[in-house]
């Protein structure tokens, strides 16, 4: 469907280079790993439906959601790929997941319990979490194990799979990692001796497949990395493969004007002009999740940076500029401008935040556009 908009301000996604960014992972893993495209809270606000077709095209195997929402709303929109919901969902909307072909997270013997008591028919998807260190979901021991497996009775319930998440996969020192690396191979061990069906097992996240790829098993759960973005400074740094960020903000001058030093700049009146000033007006503001944090910040204006003057309002925010220039000329938050760049880690280090939280705050009142 072809959609309109009347506002200046857009994010720019370029599907090529979350393709790109797949396809490098894909290089980097043992042949036969293959990949979820992590693709919970709007693709990282990316935008989902089109994240899921490229990242499929691309070569992921499969798709991960947090929510059961997300997931029928994938399958609402014609995705026919395996979706795994990673988070809890509700033992009475099992029968949802299992109409719709969607896989869902298992960890506590109580919730199993009340599933076989509901009164679906369609056989549904399972995977056990297993909590090695996240301290989040999952079952922690050999007995939580054990407890979990014995409910499989009900020839309704398919295990299908067996997963951890690592919590510090993205540091330098790997200590903890290998502790819980260490935790799921004892579970596993235990796992394969109650357990003969085959599974799919599935532990890592960006920071571990992009770094421990021969340590990885049937499938690796990509999120950040296949947004162009590493998990982390320590990450980036090692650069086990190279990644295109895929995401930019942009917006226009609305308004322009010259003021003499001593005039004063929105809300709190807290910025005044120190001489004569060049001050734009961009339609951007807190509303849309350029907080009010940004203040001080700089953009982009004609390939140079200029700073962020005053309070961000809801729906506007001013800039000082470093001359005249036309209603309409071009405002990068996040991307490039000639040889200037502002990257997303510079923003999420501005607000002392990382870089995965930044697109998720920039709301949908901000059109995506497709590139
Ligand atoms: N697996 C689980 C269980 C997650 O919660 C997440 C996201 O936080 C991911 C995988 C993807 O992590 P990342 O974005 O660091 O690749």
């Amino acid at each position: 469907s072809i959609e309109t908009y009347y506002r200046d301000s857009w994010v720019e996604v370029r599907l090529d280079s979350i393709k790109d960014n797949i396809q490098r992972l894909q290089q980097n893993l043992r042949k036969q790993t293959g990949i979820y495209a992590v693709v919970k809270a709007n693709a990282y606000g990316h935008g989902d439906i089109q994240v899921a077709h490229a990242a499929l095209e691309a070569g992921a195997q499969a798709l991960a959601v947090s929510l059961l929402d997300e997931a029928l709303k994938l399958r609402e929109e014609g995705v026919e790929a395996p979706i795994l919901v990673m988070g809890w969902i509700r033992p009475q909307d099992v029968h949802l997941a299992a109409k719709h072909d969607i896989s869902v997270t298992v960890f506590q013997k109580d919730w199993l319990e009340e599933v076989k008591r509901q009164s679906f028919t369609e056989p549904i998807s399972l995977h056990i979490k297993w909590d090695t260190g996240m301290g989040r979901i999952g079952i922690r021991t050999k007995e939580d194990l054990q407890a979990v497996l014995q409910e499989f009775t009900d020839s309704r319930l398919k295990l299908d799979g067996v997963f951890t998440h690592f919590s510090t996969a993205d540091e330098e020192d790997v200590s903890y990692f290998e502790k819980q690396q260490a935790r799921f191979e004892e579970l596993l061990e235990e796992f394969q001796r109650l357990w003969s069906q085959p599974v799919s097992i599935h532990t890592g996240n960006s920071a571990a497949s992009m770094r421990f790829p021969d340590q990885m098993h049937q499938m690796v759960r990509f999120g950040i990395g296949m947004y162009g973005l590493y998990p982390s400074s320590d990450v980036k740094a090692i650069d086990p493969i190279p990644l295109q960020p895929a995401f930019s903000l942009h917006s226009q001058l609305i308004h322009v004007k010259e003021l003499p030093e001593g005039e004063s700049i929105s809300y709190g009146a807290d910025y005044t002009t120190k001489g004569q000033e060049w001050i734009g007006t961009v339609p951007l503001g807190y509303a849309d999740g350029w907080i009010r944090k940004l203040q001080g910040m700089d953009v982009l204006v004609n390939g140079k940076r200029v700073p962020i003057v005053g309070k961000i309002c809801m729906d506007q925010f001013m800039i000082k500029l470093d001359q005249h220039y036309p209603v309409g000329t071009k405002v990068t938050l996040i991307g490039k401008q000639g040889s200037e760049e502002i990257e997303m880690d510079e923003v999420a280090n501005y607000v002392d935040t990382i870089n995965y939280e930044i697109p998720c705050l920039i709301s949908y009142r901000v059109p995506r556009i497709y590139v």
